[in-house]
């Protein structure tokens, strides 16, 4: 098999000694003579599994006892309906959200609240093209929020939160950290609720992780479907209803496998100097362009364009003949993006680093 770098915003690349691990147990899973797709999500094996990847996020993210981690289903955009549904209750109705519009997926999160809320957009940069993050001094925050929506990296338009977004005192802070989770080190306490669609940085595709205060598990509107009614979810250890098993025990592997290579600090680390490689290509002159503003620009998504457009074609075809994948960008900004997630090793962005150079005639 050919050396492919694999650049996909998600479903994502993974790690090879993950996929290589899941291969060697997939027909008999530690003597079991099972297939872990194969068992039952109540017995022993798989209640080890799901145990031990708890745990390990747990330590990963150094999640405080008083939270909760549910192994959900619906994805991200089922959490923009499951949000709502589950919190407000919390404030007497008709009930008001906060939401920081920065791009796509915070816009996709507010059109799906204001199904069941009032919405009150208290910052936005639209205007700018999305390509910043309005200044926490200009947001204007209702006392009385149900909560405030975040989402901290936007993974279309490659903007991440530098800082951590602060809500009025009682308002929990809801960040969707899907495209960033487990690649820097966060402060769980300073959020009510956190919840990431595992296929960017953790998984495959299926697997919703949510992370959440246990005081905001009952404020749900008694119209919440049960499974995806928080309390009901975090009584029943995340089988409720069949949990995605498979889904869980790959992101179960790659927690063993962030663990092992010295956990979230160490992946930050790692980021950083794969951001740097990249952006120092990007910037050095005007051949590509990354229009986000330098404070505000994502470590994990990097879109760019080419200032010569009519090249685009030309570029993919060249990156694809050296293995470089999926580096299209997303239609609704066309261009390109890169997206460099933990599975990305360093030789993956110095490839592309290297196709960049020589493609600019550098
Ligand atoms: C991918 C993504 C989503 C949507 O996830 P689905 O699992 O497709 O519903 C939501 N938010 C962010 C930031 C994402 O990157």
């Amino acid at each position: 098999m050919t050396q492919v770098f694999n650049f996909s915003a998600g479903p994502a690349v993974l790690p090879k000694e993950v996929l290589q691990q899941a291969a060697s147990e997939m027909l008999d899973w530690h003597g079991s003579g099972m297939s872990v797709m194969e068992m039952s999500h109540r017995g022993p094996e798989f209640i080890s599994i799901y145990k031990q990847a708890e745990a390990d996020l747990r330590e990963l993210l150094a999640v405080p006892a008083n939270y909760r981690i549910l192994f959900m289903q619906g994805g991200g955009l089922g959490q923009n309906a499951i949000i709502p549904l589950n919190l407000l209750g919390r404030v007497r109705q008709p009930a008001t959200v906060d939401f920081i519009h920065t791009g796509s997926w915070s816009g996709k999160s507010i059109k799906e609240a204001a199904r069941y809320a009032q919405v009150n957009v208290a910052a936005s940069s639209e205007a700018a093209g999305f390509t910043t993050v309005p200044p926490p001094d200009t947001w204007k925050l209702s006392a009385d929020a149900a909560y405030l929506h975040v989402c901290t990296n936007e993974t279309i338009d490659g903007v991440e939160y530098n800082f951590v977004p602060q809500a009025p005192a009682g308002v929990p802070v809801v960040a969707d950290m899907s495209s960033h989770i487990l690649s820097r080190v966060i402060d769980v306490s300073q959020y009510g609720v956190i919840f990431a669609g595992a296929q960017k940085n953790i998984g495959p595709a299926g697997l919703t992780l949510v992370i959440v205060r246990e005081d905001l598990l009952d404020y749900a509107l008694p119209t919440c479907p049960s499974a995806f009614h928080w309390k009901n979810v975090a009584e029943h250890d995340s089988m409720f209803n069949t949990p995605p098993t498979y889904a869980i025990y790959i992101a179960g592997l790659v927690f063993a496998h962030l663990k092992a290579q010295g956990g979230v600090a160490a992946m930050e680390a790692r980021n950083i100097e794969k951001a740097r490689l990249l952006y120092a290509a990007l910037d050095a002159d005007d051949f590509y362009s990354n229009r986000v503003d330098v404070s505000c620009r994502s470590r994990m998504n990097i879109p760019f364009y080419l200032r010569d457009e009519s090249l685009n074609e030309q570029f993919l075809a060249g990156a694809k003949a050296r293995g470089l994948l999926q580096l299209k960008g997303h239609k609704s900004v066309g261009g390109m993006r890169a997206s460099i997630y933990n599975a990305m090793p360093v030789e993956g962005v110095q490839a592309l680093v290297d196709y960049l150079n020589e493609f600019a005639g550098r």
